[in-house]
């Protein structure tokens, strides 16, 4: 088994966050166990500049949409 961490995926552009990268890890509530301990579950963010994924998946929208139109 690696000792390598698991991949950091961007929540915004949905891209692998490197080891380099400027970035926010946040914390969310995940649930509390019988033993009043929580599960705390990490998503990460970039904080430079990344294309929303729901952006690009708009444009390739717009790409694949009849260009004309018949009546
Ligand atoms: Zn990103």
């Amino acid at each position: 088994m690696s000792d390598l961490p698991p991949p950091r995926i961007c929540e915004r552009c949905y891209s692998a966050i490197g080891r380099d990268e400027d970035h926010l890890r946040l914390a969310h509530l995940g649930w509390a166990r019988p033993d009043g301990s929580i599960q705390w579950l990490d998503s990460f963010v970039h904080t430079t500049v990344c294309v929303p994924a729901t952006a690009a998946r708009e444009t390739r929208r717009r790409h694949d949409a009849p260009t004309s139109t018949t009546l």
